[in-house]
């Protein structure tokens, strides 16, 4: 049977991988979208301090933060050495040391059923500092051992050249759906037209415009996010922890002293790629406010992506209703990073119409339909 991906952000790499690895034929076209949500995202795999309650949403967020240190041994083993990804553990910081303890009470309890947190652990000030010496005095935190930190561009890279490995043909180019019917048959480029059993659409931000031609409305929108890139002048970053500070953004140390802190959540923008002064504001007001020791690093660079996002920000995964031959998932949100090798060894599932041991009817496509 042949296969075909469109889209190769994080969910469609990594579908392409798994894949391939099963032996299937696969080619995977992708646009390379400038703002594609994962060229952007740097950072952390730690769904389980987060207040969000939704189980449905933290199944997936859980799933997937389990299912990294498998991929990366096995990518490992298959000779990356630059997966992008490190398991260095969080700090989730606060100056309350009552907030201190409730999150470490909300981390315990999620530890009996994800064993992969590690070690959970309240931090005074100065032990918070010895982790991470550019914090600012008076912050405590709870450390968790198995958090980790992801660099989208690299785990992408990683799946991709992977799959090619495995046989899998890489296009760039821009596809359409092709339809006999309702059967999806195929993908077609400007260049060339291919045909598939299977046709799988990860097309992040972009989704909802393959199925327009259809007739179909999919609900996918996306917030854009910006984000900063810092260098740290000879200082020995790449064992320092993530930081989650209070509120939504976070600070994530990657080697070489490089400090990625971000990111904005700016919703109706439509795809608005500039990099805007008062976004990157208010990343440096947070960032140095929690980590003024930030304030002589350097600044590389900014970036920006979209992230994909249904009504009820929920992921979405399998057969579009009415149609033959064609698979979706999208809306991974803020944490598509954590989620997406994890969904895409799903999504690959099911293509390959393999068991899945987990119940997706809560993620059908129809909760993204009008
Ligand atoms: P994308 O990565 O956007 O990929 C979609 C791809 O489809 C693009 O390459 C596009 O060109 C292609 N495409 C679309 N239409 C077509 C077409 N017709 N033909 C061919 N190709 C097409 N997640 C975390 O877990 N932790 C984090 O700390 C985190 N931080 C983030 C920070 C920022 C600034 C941003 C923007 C996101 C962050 N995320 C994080 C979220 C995560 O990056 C996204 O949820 C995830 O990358 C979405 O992946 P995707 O593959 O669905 O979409």
């Amino acid at each position: 049977d042949k296969y075909i991906v469109i889209g190769a952000g994080i969910l469609g790499a990594s579908t392409a991988y798994h894949l391939a690895k099963a032996g299937a034929n696969v080619t995977v076209i992708d646009r390379k979208d400038e703002g594609q949500a994962t060229d952007a995202a740097a950072g952390i795999v730690c769904p389980w301090i987060s207040q969000r309650r939704n189980q449905t949403w933290y199944k997936l967020a859980k799933g997937g933060a389990r299912f990294y240190p498998e991929l990366i041994k096995e990518l490992e083993n298959e000779g990356e050495s630059n997966t992008g990804y490190s398991r260095v553990g969080a700090i989730s910081i606060h100056t309350d040391s009552k907030k201190l303890i409730e999150m470490e009470k909300r981390a315990r309890k999620r530890l009996e059923d994800a064993p992969e947190i590690g070690e959970i652990q309240i931090l005074t000030p100065t032990e918070t500092k010895a982790l991470f010496p550019l914090i600012a005095d008076g912050y405590g935190s709870v450390y968790v051992s198995g958090a980790a930190r992801v660099d989208g561009r690299a785990i992408r890279d990683t799946l991709l050249r992977s799959a090619q490995r495995y046989g899998a043909t890489i296009v760039n180019g821009d596809a359409e759906l092709l339809l006999h019917g309702t059967n999806v048959i195929g993908a077609k480029t400007s260049e060339e037209t291919y045909f598939a059993n299977t046709v799988i659409v990860t097309a992040g931000a972009w989704g909802s415009q393959l199925l327009e031609p259809l007739g179909i409305h999919f609900q996918v929108d996306f917030q854009k996010g910006q984000i900063l890139h810092m260098k740290l002048q000879e200082m020995e970053t790449d064992q320092w922890p993530v930081v989650m500070p209070p509120g939504s953004q976070y600070i994530v140390p990657f080697q070489d002293g490089k400090i990625v802190a971000g990111a904005t959540h700016e919703k109706n923008t439509g795809f608005d790629l500039r990099v805007t002064a008062g976004s990157i504001q208010e990343i440096l007001t947070q960032s140095l406010q929690f980590a003024p020791g930030l304030s002589s690093a350097t600044i590389v660079e900014a970036r920006v992506g979209f992230r994909p996002f249904t009504p009820d920000f929920l992921p979405v995964i399998g057969p579009l209703p009415g149609y033959k031959g064609v698979l979706i998932a999208n809306g991974l949100g803020a944490s598509g990073l954590t989620m997406g090798p994890y969904l895409g060894s799903l999504l690959a599932k099911l293509a390959l119409k393999e068991e899945i041991d987990l119940d997706l009817e809560p993620y059908a496509i129809s909760g993204a339909l009008e």
